[in-house]
């Protein structure tokens, strides 16, 4: 049987791994597909640093550092870009679909900011643009979404979508230790880059979940609707408090429809240590997808690696070589349960209950206060938490105050936050961390 040729873009972290899955796997992976899958070339930048590549059935493929050479050669008919950034990586990926060639990326960047122009050319050329690898490594997410729960209106989602925010927190919580402590671990042991702003600042989750939640309601990627917010200000002692009040701090990516519109955002979040998601530590992923006739479900795996992120690129090259994937799918025409577009909202209208915790003079009235800023917005108390004063320098004792809201309009909450803040007792600002009940 012929042949399917896969071009390689990349051989590092997870092209390595893909093409050790297809030599590996190969007979596994030929009855699955109805025809073997093959590495036919791969592209580095550094050609000494790749070693020459054999599979279990000896074979060998070339690796080149000519792009031109790999995306022009007629024998490859897939090309898996797996080099990662912005460009060249979408002048190659627009090449190759224009070519006539299907891509396999797991490259969210680019799907995220540059997917409607890529499905439309791919839709143009009647090839595939697949992307499973992008979002939450080895967990088969867009499968999930996009076929197992095709019969359901998704009304949220919710996930742990980037394993370095999620193993800082895991260590602040396990071990009481602060950001930058933790941050600094994450980098000795290879989990954050040296420059980490993309993981801790949200914006690789922001990434990810622009395109879920395309999948799952049937609307435009729009990255620039996600509102982000990253973990670098939370502090160990947000941390002991919301386990003080039943929670675990974690860095969530949330898409929730509202009649209204969507809420895309992503944030450090309080989640019920009760939740499934609040145990989910270290570098692992999980997201929950509740839909309206399954309810919630859950997906759990490794974010990242060279098996793991492998092992949804080489699904993807299955699916393809079924040719259950001839007729290209774009987020945009995934199931959606009805027509009407949905936007992004703006943060202003996201609603959900808030943890607060002020650090105000140890004096009487100052409770009696807060609770009448409160009052007036008509924002409901879930849960107050006051702890034992405590001297900063030479000033004044204070007392930290912690509050749980009921769910409120971010709006308001932040108004009240303002007058809070205003308070002369008040003495430094109001941190405030969003809280999902995920019910
Ligand atoms: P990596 O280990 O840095 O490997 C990148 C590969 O691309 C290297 O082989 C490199 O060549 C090659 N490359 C980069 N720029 C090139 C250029 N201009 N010309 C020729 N070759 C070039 O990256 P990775 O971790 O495998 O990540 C690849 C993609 O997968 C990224 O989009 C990433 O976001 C995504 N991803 C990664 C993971 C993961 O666990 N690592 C998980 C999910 C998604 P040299 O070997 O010569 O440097």
């Amino acid at each position: 049987m012929t042949p399917l040729n896969i071009g390689l873009v990349g051989l590092g972290t997870v092209g390595r791994g893909v093409a050790d899955i297809l030599g590996r796997g190969a007979a596994d992976i030929e009855r699955r597909a109805g025809r073997p899958l093959r590495v036919h070339a791969a592209l580095v930048r550094d050609a000494g640093r790749a070693t020459a590549w054999r599979d279990e059935r000896g074979h060998r493929f070339e690796i080149l550092t000519d792009a031109d050479a790999l995306l022009d050669d007629p024998d490859i008919d897939i090309v898996c870009e797996l080099a990662g950034g912005e460009e060249p990586a979408l002048g190659w990926t627009r090449r190759a679909l224009a070519g006539g060639k299907h891509v396999v990326t797991a490259n969210k960047a680019l799907i995220a900011t540059h997917g409607e122009s890529l499905f439309a050319l791919a839709q143009e050329h009647g090839v595939s643009l697949r992307f499973e690898a992008a979002i939450a490594g080895g967990i088969p997410i867009v499968k999930a979404l996009s076929e197992g729960l095709a019969g359901n209106r998704i009304e949220w989602l919710a996930g742990i979508i980037n394993g370095t925010g999620n193993y800082i927190l895991s260590e602040m919580t396990s071990h009481g230790r602060e950001f930058a402590d933790a941050l600094g671990d994450a980098q000795a042991l290879g989990y954050a880059e040296a420059d980490p702003t993309f993981d801790v600042e949200g914006i690789d989750a922001a990434h990810k979940l622009a395109i879920l939640a395309s999948i799952a309601f049937g609307a435009p990627l729009e990255f620039d609707g996600v509102m982000t917010e990253g973990i670098s200000a939370i502090e160990r002692a947000d941390v002991a408090f919301a386990a003080e009040l039943g929670y675990r701090i974690k860095h969530l990516g949330v898409a929730r429809r509202r009649a209204e519109g969507l809420e895309l955002r992503v944030h450090p979040t309080l989640v019920p240590a009760g939740r499934l998601l609040a145990s989910v530590d270290g570098v692992m992923n999980a997201v929950v997808v509740h839909g309206d006739a399954v309810g919630s479900t859950l997906y759990y795996g490794a974010g990242a690696g060279s098996g793991p992120t492998g092992s949804s690129v080489v699904a993807d090259l299955i699916d393809i070589a079924r040719g259950s994937e001839l007729v290209p799918r774009s987020p945009i025409s995934a199931p959606a349960a009805d027509n009407a577009p949905l936007g992004a909202l703006a943060p202003d209208d996201f609603r959900s209950p808030f943890y607060l915790r002020l650090e105000a003079d140890d004096r009487p009235g100052v409770m009696a206060a807060v609770a009448g800023i409160f009052g007036a917005s008509d924002i409901s108390i879930e849960a107050i938490l006051q702890k034992e004063p405590t001297a900063a320098g030479d000033g004044p004792l204070t007392v930290p105050i912690i509050l749980l809201t009921r769910e409120v309009r971010e709006r308001i909450l932040r108004e009240a936050v303002v007058a809070i803040e205003a308070l002369q007792a008040v003495r430094t600002p109001v941190v405030t961390i969003r809280v999902e009940t995920l019910g």
